[in-house]
């Protein structure tokens, strides 16, 4: 982690150094074209047969003289920056190979060779970037890739991201127009989806309102009738929001509603818009290039412990398979996905009252089915046909 801390610092310091870099050399070139038109002009003024030819000979080589030495000011800077360049390689270098060896570059072990290599594969990881970039909102990188990797993304697929990556930064400016006419628009929906996001719309904008102070209490009131479509359901933050109104004159930040002007809101109303916006148009809130980058990184470490294990071992025979884990890799819970999944014996969706169960041989069956099939404390697999302890089977989460 120290090595870590180390290779950052140096590139800050390489950071700072180009920030400097390009001010400098902006100043400098700006003060030489200053000089050259001043130059310029006085010739255009005085006409170049009645100068003094010695005094205007002097100046050219004078301004020749500051050209020269401002380029080799800014090369030998520029040299210097690649020296700082260089170090943060030679820090990244320590932590590959310093003595806690944070970085293993040899994986090809544990990854099979032929994952990426047709076409049809090629391009279903195009996608899957050009997806991710039009999520992070990096539109033109995304528009690169797809003439470079000649991967056709349909207008269809991409507008949801633009307009989420629209209303997202007007947000993060503390906007809440674009949001609040997207959530007007698709207000029924929302509310299929039990989503309160209007509401902490309309709740923000009010909050917005009062900050500034008795000069927006007229505005405030007004604004208060946006509340009437959700007084039931949100009975007691309208009062709460009502009641700070009394307090507008000697300012809410010194009155016990100050908690209302939390500015950890802002962050928080981005991940409500996020979360509900992305359920509302059927997308996942992370995206799948970032989750599988993350669970990769979680089963990394665990799966070069098993093949150099392996290897010790001499046990070669037991991951051959390499488009299958050679044992179960605990992501954590963030990694459970909430999939819906019918049970193929009794034929009916599974609850949380009858949760879906995987067996010992991978095989998911229904909990019901589970007791059904289990006959004197023993289970027979329907499919494979394992012949295995039901407690034994581990519940697949809802
Ligand atoms: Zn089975």
């Amino acid at each position: 982690m120290e090595q870590c801390a180390c290779v950052e610092r140096e590139l800050e310091k390489v950071l700072h150094r180009f920030v400097m870099y390009g001010h400098q050399s902006e100043e400098r070139l700006d003060e030489l074209l200053r000089s050259v038109c001043e130059i310029r002009g006085q010739l255009v003024a005085f006409g170049v047969q009645d100068a003094d030819l010695s005094v205007l000979s002097q100046t050219m080589a004078q301004c020749c003289k500051n050209i020269k030495e401002t380029v080799q000011m800014l090369a030998s800077r520029h040299k210097d920056i690649h020296g700082s360049v260089s170090k943060v390689g030679k820090a990244i270098d320590r932590v590959r190979t310093g003595s806690s060896a944070n970085f293993d570059a040899e994986i090809s072990a544990v990854v099979a060779e032929t994952v990426w290599d047709t076409p049809e594969r090629q391009k279903y990881l195009s996608e899957t970037i050009v997806e991710h970039l039009y999520r992070q909102g990096m539109l033109s990188v995304a528009e690169d890739l797809c003439q470079e990797s000649g991967v056709v993304i349909d207008m269809s697929m991409k507008q949801p991201f633009l307009e989420l990556n629209r209303i997202l930064e007007a947000l993060r400016m503390q906007d809440l127009r674009p949001a609040l006419e997207w959530a007007v628009t698709n207000r029924q929906r929302l509310l299929d989806l039990n989503s309160s996001l209007e509401f902490k719309l309309h709740r923000l904008y009010f909050i917005s309102l009062l900050s500034g102070g008795i000069g927006n209490q007229m505005e405030a009131l007004q604004y208060a009738r946006h509340f009437q479509p959700f007084a039931s359901q949100h009975q007691r933050d309208i009062q709460i929001l009502m009641g700070s109104l009394v307090y507008l004159r000697h300012g809410i930040e010194n009155s016990p509603y100050r908690g209302l002007l939390e500015t950890n809101q802002w962050a928080e109303i981005c991940n409500i818009f996020t979360r509900d916006a992305c359920a509302l148009l059927g997308l996942s809130v992370e995206s799948p290039l970032s989750v599988s980058f993350a669970s990769g990184c979680m089963a990394l470490p665990v799966l070069m412990n098993i093949k150099q294990v392996i290897e010790q071992r001499q046990c070669s025979g037991v991951w051959t398979h390499k488009d299958e884990l050679p044992i179960e890799i605990d992501l954590g819970k963030k990694c459970w996905y909430h999939s819906v999944f019918a049970c193929p014996i009794l034929r009916q969706q599974t609850s949380e009252s009858n949760p879906p169960m995987k067996l010992i041989c991978g095989h998911v069956i229904s909990r019901d089915a589970l007791n059904k099939l289990t006959n004197a404390g023993k289970l027979k697999c329907p499919y494979c046909p394992m012949e295995q302890n039901p407690s034994h089977a581990k519940q697949i989460y809802f």
